[in-house]
């Protein structure tokens, strides 16, 4: 028998008609890529992404259609998704940090007819236009007076200019897909991540249980996490859905520039990945700020270390929400909530458990096997392969890339090595292919890197396996100073000692710059590229 409740496609264009009905004054606040802060309100944007739509679909664009973006998080590139989504067409979000032959790849594999570009781009584009020959159209994404001199296109706001501000949107089936994202093709060529309105709609919903972001009416959410970035971890859809402001740093994340909008828009959650953060931290430790309206920080895309926790919760009295996800989980995996058990645990007994990556909200199902794909128990101690499924999670590539991705439970295989304890605290110990083999054993190169990023001395640390004579492999720690500071290497490894079993200890450290990487995570395929036939110290290769 069916049940008789109205059958509501769920479509993202519902989520912004929500904002500008019932939130439609509430601000989005952008620090403009131009320069200069821009105010806008929901009910604004709304009613231009809807001229957009209306200058698509004059230009030809239908449902289905790639338009791609190529920008950082502004009220524009808000409209942009909502305008290309809301209509039905499929919003392909690029990283301008990204390799020019990676970029020329993913426009021409995803087909993209049309692309709208922040003007910082242009030296990108100027390179790869030419290489891209589907593209129909480029709309920069500002005003007539900042088009980049010498390039094709027009400006967003006489693309938009003249066209109704009433557009049907919705009315196709929420399967439909809504927006792409490619992952950073760390293994093999990149592969786009196909959303679909139904699994970005639920993963709205999912984000704002109270133990996931827990967004209210009330509070100005700081989007850091760029929205070519793993599907801007929800925020762009959360945001609106609640009626919260949002405040969007435009290309500038640096300590100073997120104190500032911290400050004047009296920011209460932000979310970003941990470098973001401890930028802003050594910038407080340097001026001596408060941060006296922030309350909490969602922290994600690496592991969080226990430095940043503390520094937060001791010096600014803000919490930090430990999440981990993935662009294939659109992206929200775990959030690391205390539940009841480890909230009455005195704060420092609650650490370890702060460290791990959190649990399963409703919506995922999690599960840890070995290569054979049998089932390992959850005790907290043995890694495993750690595999997922969920209605936001992905079921294939675009176009097929990387052919059945499934196991025949319908769990996809995260490329992650965790564990998970009796509580259902999982733990990634390391990335597949980061984890260390050391005489048969694995060392977990996560857990090395953010113990010593904890050092009063260190900005930034990393923790590579490089090849070893006896063991197979060895940790290297590399530590980038804070600018003026030395040190030793018996510096680093005394603060180790104790803090992690012996046979971990790196077997040497060098001081140097950390690259990182297209989404701001550090980039080990770089560093062990660097590192590539390093030759250990005598003594140590002897061991
Ligand atoms: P990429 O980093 O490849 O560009 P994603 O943003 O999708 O693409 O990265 C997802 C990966 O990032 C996860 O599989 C995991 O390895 C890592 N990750 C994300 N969050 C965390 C976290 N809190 N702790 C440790 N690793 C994390």
């Amino acid at each position: 028998m069916q049940g008789l409740m109205q059958d509501w496609p769920l479509t993202v264009d519902r989520i912004l008609d929500h904002g500008a009905s019932w939130h439609g004054g509430r601000e989005v606040v952008t620090r403009a890529i131009e320069g200069g802060i821009v105010r806008t309100t929901y009910g604004q944007i709304h009613a231009r992404a809807k001229k957009l739509s209306n200058a698509l679909l004059e230009h030809g664009i239908r449902p289905g259609d790639r338009v791609a973006t190529l920008a950082f998080n502004t009220y524009r590139h808000i409209e942009a998704w909502y305008g290309v989504m809301g209509m039905g067409a499929v919003c392909h979000t690029l990283n301008p940090r990204l390799f020019a032959e990676q970029l020329v790849y993913i426009i021409n594999h995803a087909e993209d007819r049309i692309l709208l570009a922040d003007s910082s781009t242009a030296p990108i584009l100027q390179g790869i236009l030419p290489q891209c020959p589907k593209i129909e159209k480029v709309i920069w994404l500002t005003s007539d007076t900042h088009v980049p001199a010498g390039l094709p296109g027009v400006s967003y706001e006489s693309f938009i200019a003249g066209q109704s501000e009433v557009c049907a949107w919705g009315g196709f089936p929420e399967s439909q897909a809504a927006g792409l994202c490619y992952t950073s093709g760390t293994t093999g060529n990149p592969k786009g991540v196909l959303y679909s309105h139904r699994s970005n709609y639920l993963h709205t919903m999912m984000s704002l249980q109270a133990d996931v972001q827990g967004l209210s009416a009330a509070d100005n959410v700081l989007m850091v996490v760029p929205m070519f970035h793993a599907n801007a971890w929800g925020l762009a859809f959360s945001a609106p859905a609640v009626g919260a402001k949002l405040v969007l740093p435009g290309s500038q994340m640096d300590g100073a520039a997120i104190l500032e909008l911290l400050e004047t828009e009296q920011v209460s959650v932000s979310a970003a990945v941990p470098t973001v953060f401890q930028m802003l931290l050594q910038h407080l430790e340097k001026t001596g700020a408060q941060l006296p309206y922030l309350k909490k920080v969602l922290i994600g895309g690496s592991a969080c270390p226990e430095s940043i926790i503390r520094s937060f919760r001791d010096k600014y009295d803000v919490e930090v929400l430990h999440l981990w996800g993935m662009t294939e989980m659109s992206p929200v995996g775990s959030v690391g909530v205390p539940c009841a058990t480890v909230a009455a645990l005195p704060y420092d007994e609650q650490m370890p458990y702060r460290l791990k990556q959190g649990r399963a909200p409703l919506g995922v199902d999690m599960k840890l096997t070995d290569d054979d794909g049998k089932l390992l128990p959850q005790d907290g101690q043995t890694f495993g392969r750690l595999k997922v499924r969920g209605h936001s999670v992905a079921r294939a590539y675009f176009k097929g890339e990387g052919g059945d991705i499934l196991d025949a439970d319908g769990y996809f295989d995260t490329g992650d090595v965790a564990t998970l304890d009796a509580l259902g605290y999982m733990q990634i110990t390391d990335r597949a292919k980061d984890v260390i083999k050391s005489g048969g054993e694995w060392i977990s190169s996560i857990e090395i890197e953010n113990i010593a990023a904890g050092h009063p001395k260190a900005a930034l640390a990393a923790v590579v396996g490089l090849v070893h004579p006896k063991w197979d492999e060895r940790p290297l720690l590399i530590v980038q100073l804070k600018p003026g500071e030395t040190a030793t290497k018996e510096e680093f490894l005394h603060f180790l000692d104790g803090k992690i079993a012996k046979w971990w200890m790196p077997n040497d450290v060098v001081f140097d710059t950390i690259p990182l990487g297209a989404t701001g995570k550090i980039d080990k395929k770089l560093i062990r590229q660097k590192f590539d036939g390093y030759h250990w110290p005598e003594a140590v290769a002897a061991e």
